[in-house]
């Protein structure tokens, strides 16, 4: 017997008490230290065998086995982490398409290639209805296959809403196949919110809308200044009127993207949020760092740190990018610190926010999770689109080795490989590979946020034990 090695712990100084969180078997415990000192003595080989102890004594041996704290050996653990890996890879409880109906954006943001710069959206591509039809042809075929319970539809892009046809004749077309199949449909919306209007929402809501996400990089000044239309006008005003239009006809999530520039405006932005009529009507306030593309060391594991403004994010809009975009997704040296003290002063402004521990192993990692792009090309995540050669497939099943060896390359990731005992393996398994091969080439390299996951447990071991105690009181 030994403690597991994805063991997490957080002393609660105050209440000599103990907060222990266990990321393979999702167990969190507020006990005393006593308890988690039987962790070390076991450790330390002090512990001798659990005949004629007290009955306190095994009754917490029993707490901890029972919760995953305590194992048979390492290889036992070893081989449950790979059972875990292997069921969240083929899981089928849930089909997770992200379709990408334009690459066209109205924005020129500055950290995005794709956006409106230049000719980029004179040959950007546009998913034409057609296609959108065979899109719904294989997402039908999916669904018979795979047979989930739960369908999650998102459309995300460029700007989604530049191409209204496409996405209303998918949500339309999808929730009527999802009803006929009994399967639970969750629509999703991604958007810089510049086109959001009533109407929309309106004709989305029968099809499954569950919710929209919005980006925000900052107060006004900020956001405008990273945001922006072509000729330099800011966006801001419009599409916090838009937000008010909308908000209580579905729920909105605000998203945001800092660098080292930015960050400092965004608790201005929560002052901001707070003082607005739709405030309570925000179901998620929650902003993630932008990551560097700049090529770093190829081995090892990579601490992200921030952009400056100009490089960009190859393959998709940082709206998505590292951030729990519906979960396509979540993933800063320097501004680690910052990032835990942004959530902390989210919370404090009462906004709902991700507590920053990560909660399990992102698309990328899941068979039955797909982002389809305007030509119909498949890809393993939206980090990756717009990189043809990074394509896993294509609609029409059409075989060409090119995406063959892609998809071959997404099967066989590991990232976590590299990590060595790190706790956080089985929710983080290395953190995103869409980031670690923009900056590497190499999609094995781990990229790291440790010391950010390290900061948010403690503040959840803090609010786990409040909850503790006054359930205790009551
Ligand atoms: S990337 Fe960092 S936090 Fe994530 S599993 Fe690896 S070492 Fe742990
Ligand atoms: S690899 Fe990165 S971009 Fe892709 S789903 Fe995971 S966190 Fe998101």
């Amino acid at each position: 017997m030994q403690p597991s090695m994805f063991n997490l712990r957080v002393p609660l100084a105050a209440r000599d008490e103990v907060f222990l969180m266990n990321t393979l078997t999702d167990a969190q415990l507020v006990v005393s230290a006593d308890v988690a000192g039987l962790l070390d003595q076991i450790a330390s080989g002090g512990f001798r065998g659990s005949n004629g102890v007290a009955s306190e004594t095994r009754e917490a041996l029993d707490l901890l086995w029972e919760n995953g704290f305590l194992v048979a050996d390492r290889e036992t653990e070893q081989r449950a982490l790979n059972d875990y890996l292997t069921e969240v890879k083929s899981d089928t409880s849930e089909l997770s398409v992200t379709v990408l109906t334009t690459l066209q954006c109205n924005f020129a943001c500055d950290y995005c290639y794709q956006g409106d710069h230049g000719d980029y959206n004179e040959r950007a591509e546009k998913m034409p209805l057609e296609t959108a039809g065979r899109v719904g042809d294989w997402i039908e075929r999916e669904l018979d296959r795979v047979r989930p319970e739960r369908f999650v539809l998102t459309f995300f892009g460029g700007e989604p809403l530049l191409n209204l046809p496409a996405m209303y004749l998918l949500a339309e077309r999808l929730s009527r196949a999802s009803e006929a199949r009994g399967v639970r449909l969750v629509t999703n919306i991604i958007t810089n919110g510049l086109l959001l209007t009533e109407d929309v929402v309106d004709r989305m809501l029968p099809f499954g809308l569950n919710g929209i996400k919005i980006t925000l990089d900052g107060d006004r000044d900020t956001h405008n200044r990273m945001r922006p239309l072509r000729g330099g006008q800011g966006t801001f005003d419009r599409i916090v009127e838009n937000i008010r239009k909308v908000a209580g006809r579905c729920p909105i999530a605000i998203g945001g993207n800092f660098d080292e520039s930015t960050i400092d405006s965004y608790p201005a932005l929560l002052d901001f949020l707070k003082r607005q009529d739709f405030a309570d009507k925000l179901v998620k306030v929650n902003f993630k760092p932008i990551v560097r593309a700049e090529p770093v060391a190829l081995k090892g594991i990579i601490p992200l740190t921030p952009v400056g403004a100009k490089e960009s994010f190859k393959g998709t809009c940082m709206t998505s990018v590292g951030s729990g975009a519906g979960k396509a997704c979540d993933s800063c040296g320097g501004l680690e610190e910052k990032w835990t003290l942004l959530r902390e002063e989210t919370k404090r402004h009462g906004f709902p926010t991700h507590d920053g521990v990560p909660k399990g192993m992102c698309h990328v990692h899941r068979q039955h999770a797909h982002t389809i792009g305007p030509d119909g090309s498949l890809y393993a995540c939206p980090g990756f689109t717009g990189q043809l050669a990074m394509s896993t497939g294509h609609i029409d099943d059409r075989k060409e080795s090119w995406r063959e060896s892609a998809l071959e390359k997404f099967n066989r990731l590991h990232p976590w490989k590299e990590c060595g005992d790190c706790a956080f393996i089985p929710t983080c398994a290395g953190g995103c590979v869409a980031a670690s091969y923009s900056q590497t080439g190499d999609m094995n390299t781990p990229t790291c946020h440790k010391s950010s996951f390290e900061s948010a447990l403690i503040a959840l071991a803090h609010q786990a034990a409040s909850q503790d105690a006054a359930t205790q009181a009551a």
